[in-house]
């Protein structure tokens, strides 16, 4: 047996081996000390190997599926390998031979399809990327669903494309695999190297897998695509040891066909998961109102890629608008599929042969679904997106009313036991049951029987495991039946404590017929659990569309749901520049601040006259908050979705960049600051005249000077020559003066009230810059000591005295547009800090020991 799992382990040197024996997986050597380390479960020995113990440990086949997992969230590939005959087979063999084994599946984090191993609603990648000559793709793949793009994707891209998917996997080339570990490790991927010819593959190994003579009909594939594309085929064989996941044909994502967001943007305005990691809390986390596995996916994949084509996006809105109009319906579109299962991934795992009866059951089920939803919608007049998807509902036919002929009401698991083909779908199954049955009828006759002729009224016939179907008296009576004339019958087997045990010839022979017939229904239900597989993967390229249109209902319908619900308007989108918000919010603030009972201060923007917005106020005034919602209406509206806002007009846009919050990146070594002009440097390159920019506190991260000077310049480069719609969030209010004299740019701040000398917050956004920065009030709100605010506001008179009396009063007076080299005057002679700090005591305040320490304070800073 040793030689049979080296041998196994040493074709898969890189995985851990769960070696079946039994009702167990096992480990053994470095696999059974890291799993065990891993799993926290016991190590034990068996055996030896060269003379040393062979360390192992073991996880019973009924759970494993919770401790492959957790090997999968810890970065082990797993290769499963099982007993492909009976032990008895073996045995027949001789009394040495070891049970046929070898690898059915290798599990990795991108091809898992168990219910338990994957999150309900949220696509679980695959992804692979490939570059060859300068061009580069990224291909990706959802084996639980079917899901299966590509797109043109150069090295540069990568990052944006891998945190817009989050892959669970990326199959990257050896030589690679170094330069890329980073971007995938950001992304929370998993690499896998493969060796370069992986990538090589041509449009043949494609075209096999989906029995085609060419991939054109699917569109114009680059070569890295190809190449992309045939690597993760390849890597599906490799893994399912050739079981063929259904795959939908692959679905190109041409250049330009979604707005780009690179990963920064993406975290900062928690598009699809939150800064934490998880959903609640993201705007997807806050909309989505889908219910259905699949409806939940295809939202979040709206939400992540929002879309650039006119057309595309006016579809959408249809949909959703049609149904705002028919609230009724939309209701009871939501009830009938609420509840509906996951097609997809029961398909996935039917086609993979990992499925059950369950799996089978899930798909009447689902089809029944799409039935009544095509009967609720049939005789409406819906538009395009609807209307198609109607006639994509009806499920192939016939399949539906053979599984609801063939199926229990709720079919187990798994189909080892039995039990889930309904009484009457066959004859053969039926008589076989009901021999089993009767048998069960026999025995309670043939025990009244015996006791009758026997005249021991408490006879009685037990099942016993080892003894099979026995008679069973008390000793006292046991006597009885060894004499004459009964002794010639019963047969004695088994004495007990308390009872005593005898077989017959005719019990004997009902027990065969009765396990016969067991056996015969249960070999019958595989039959027909076989039966029903085939024909339901004969329809599977029909079945996946039926699972699209319902989960485009879903989406629809959810859309419009909570449209209705929050007073969410159409969006009015062109290919114009235009930019105006009026009555804007941003939900996920708005909900967070309706929980605590308060309410939310709708806001307006137009950034369609003047693109660059200037955005002054204090600290907690409301700006970062004013920039997040305008990027959270484009994707929004771009996604297809209704937005939170009395009106929105937009043109259609781009890129979306956001720079908003700050995002320590000390894991990669890089500083704050270091991060933000990384950052900002990528948007000045890439921003187009269709993009749109959030940037909050350029410059913050450094000295006054240079950050001021680096904000100067970043805002004029983005008016005058990247020309996109902007909002720039600052703390410095000589920019004011800037904003206003450039033409492509305009003030506005965040209004504050002067309560009796508290700042209050009004969250109101309005034309003009703002007078002052409140930074002491807030800061006291903040808690901090009376002392230091008291010092604070001494200080700041102080300075403000020295500006009125002739430092450098405003830059722009300095610093004509684009100047260059003038360096800031050194700063006036301050008065002395001996003062100054002396002029803050409260001499009464001071203790003796306090007074001393001034005292040694001032001599320091004299
Ligand atoms: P800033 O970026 O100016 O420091 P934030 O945008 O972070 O301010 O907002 C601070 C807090 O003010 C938020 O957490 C939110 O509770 C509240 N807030 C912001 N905008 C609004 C608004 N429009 N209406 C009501 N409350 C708001």
């Amino acid at each position: 047996m040793m030689a049979q799992y080296l041998e196994i382990k040493g074709r898969h040197p890189e995985a851990l081996l769960f070696y079946r024996m039994g009702d167990f997986y096992e480990m053994f050597f470095e696999d059974a000390e890291a799993a065990a380390e891993a799993l926290d479960i016991a190590l034990t020995k068996r055996g030896q190997h060269l003379g040393r113990d062979i360390p192992m440990c073991g996880v019973p086949v009924a759970t494993a599926e919770s401790y492959l997992l957790s090997l999968i969230r810890k970065g082990f590939r797993v290769a499963v390998a099982e007993q492909l005959e009976d032990p008895a087979e073996a045995r027949k063999r001789g009394s040495k031979s070891v049970v046929k084994r070898d690898v059915v599946r290798l599990v990795t984090p991108g091809t898992l399809t168990e219910e338990a191993l994957l999150e309900a609603r949220r696509a679980n990648f695959l992804a692979a990327w490939a570059g060859r000559g300068g061009e580069g793709a990224l291909a990706w793949v959802d084996i639980s669903t079917g899901a299966f793009g590509v797109k043109p994707c150069g090295i540069n891209g990568l990052g944006a494309e891998l945190a817009r998917l989050a892959p669970r996997e990326i199959l990257v080339c050896d030589e690679m695999e170094r330069e890329l570990a980073g971007l995938a490790r950001e992304a929370g991927a998993q690499v896998t190297a493969l060796p370069r010819a992986a990538f090589d593959g041509g449009a043949r190994r494609i075209c096999a897998w989906f029995g085609v003579a060419t991939l054109d009909g699917w569109g114009a594939f680059g070569r890295a695509e190809v190449g992309a594309m045939a690597a993760l085929v390849d890597y599906l064989d490799l893994t399912q040891k050739g079981a063929r996941p259904h795959l939908s044909p692959p679905l190109r994502e041409a250049e330009g066909e979604v707005v780009e967001i690179d990963a920064a943007t993406r975290a900062s305005l928690e598009l699809t998961r939150a800064l934490g990691g998880g959903r609640p809390g993201s705007l997807l986390g806050c909309i989505d109102r889908t219910v259905t596995a699949g409806g939940a996916r295809a939202l979040e994949a709206r939400l992540a890629a929002p879309s650039r084509r006119l057309p595309v996006i006016g579809a959408r809105l249809d949909a959703v608008e049609a149904l705002v109009e028919r609230p009724a319906l939309a209701r009871d579109l939501r009830e009938t599929l609420r509840g509906a299962p996951d097609l997809d991934r029961a398909l996935s795992r039917l086609a993979l042969d990992r499925g059950g009866p369950r799996d089978l059951g899930a798909l009447r089920d689902a089809l029944g679904a799409a039935e009544r939803v095509a009967a609720l919608l049939g005789a409406e007049i819906l538009p395009g997106l609807l209307a198609e998807a109607v006639e994509r509902l009806s499920g192939p036919d016939g399949l539906a009313r053979l599984l609801d002929e063939a199926l229990v009401a709720s079919p187990p698991t798994l189909a080892r036991d039995g039990g889930f083909v309904a009484a009457g779908f066959a004859a053969d199954l039926d008589q076989a049951r009901r021999l089993r049955d009767e048998g069960r009828a026999v025995i309670a006759q043939m025990q009244a029987d015996y006791a009758d002729r026997t005249g021991v009224g408490s006879l009685k016939i037990r099942h016993n495991g080892t003894l099979g179907y026995v008679v069973e008296v008390t000793a006292a009576q046991a006597e009885k039946l060894r004499r004459p004339p009964f002794d010639a019958e019963f047969h004695h087997r088994q004495t007990t404590g308390s009872a005593v045990r005898f077989a017959t010839q005719a019990l004997s022979e009902t027990e065969a017929r009765l396990l016969n017939a067991g056996g015969e229904a249960l070999a019958i239900e595989k039959r027909i659990f076989g039966e029903l597989r085939r024909a339901v993967l004969a329809e599977a390229g029909h079945l996946a569309r039926v699972a699209g249109a319902l989960a485009e209902m879903d989406v629809a319908a959810a859309l419009a749901d909570l449209a209705l619900a929050e007073g969410w308007t159409r969006p009015v989108l062109d290919e114009g520049r235009a930019f105006r918000v009026t009555g804007g919010r941003h939900p996920v603030v708005e909900a967070a601040l309706r929980r605590e009972g308060r309410a939310f201060v709708a806001n307006d923007c137009d950034l369609s006259e003047r693109p660059v917005r200037l955005l002054t106020g204090p600290n907690m005034g409301g700006k970062s908050t004013y920039l997040r919602q305008a990027a959270l209406l484009a994707v929004l509206a771009q996604a297809g979705s209704f937005v939170p806002a009395e009106r929105l007009e937009m043109g259609l846009v781009s890129r979306l960049f956001s720079r908003v919050g700050a995002s320590d990146d000390l894991a990669r070594g890089r500083s704050t600051f270091m991060v933000e002009m990384v950052e900002t440097a990528a948007i000045l390159h890439r921003a187009d005249d269709r993009s749109l920019v959030l940037l909050d506190e350029i410059g913050r991260g450094t000295a006054t000077w240079d950050g001021l000077s680096i904000a100067w310049a970043v805002l004029e480069h983005l008016e005058g020559v990247n020309r996109c719609r902007a909002i720039f969030a600052t703390h410095y209010h000589e920019l004011a003066t800037l904003a206003a004299q450039l033409p492509g740019a305009a003030n506005a701040h965040v209004a504050v009230a002067d309560w009796e000398g508290e700042v209050v917050f009004l969250h109101e956004v309005r034309a003009g810059a703002a007078d002052r920065s409140y930074g002491v009030q807030v800061a006291k709100l903040a808690g901090l000591p009376p002392k230091v605010v008291a010092r604070a506001r001494a200080v700041l008179r102080g300075l403000e005295a020295r500006a009125r009396e002739g430092g450098p009063r405003t830059l722009e007076e300095e610093l004509p547009l684009f100047a260059r080299g003038v360096e800031p005057e050194p700063a006036p002679p301050e008065p002395s800090p001996v003062e100054e700090r002396l002029r803050a005591v409260q001499v009464d305040d001071l203790s003796p020991r306090e007074a001393l320490e001034l005292v040694y304070e001032l001599k320091r800073i004299a």
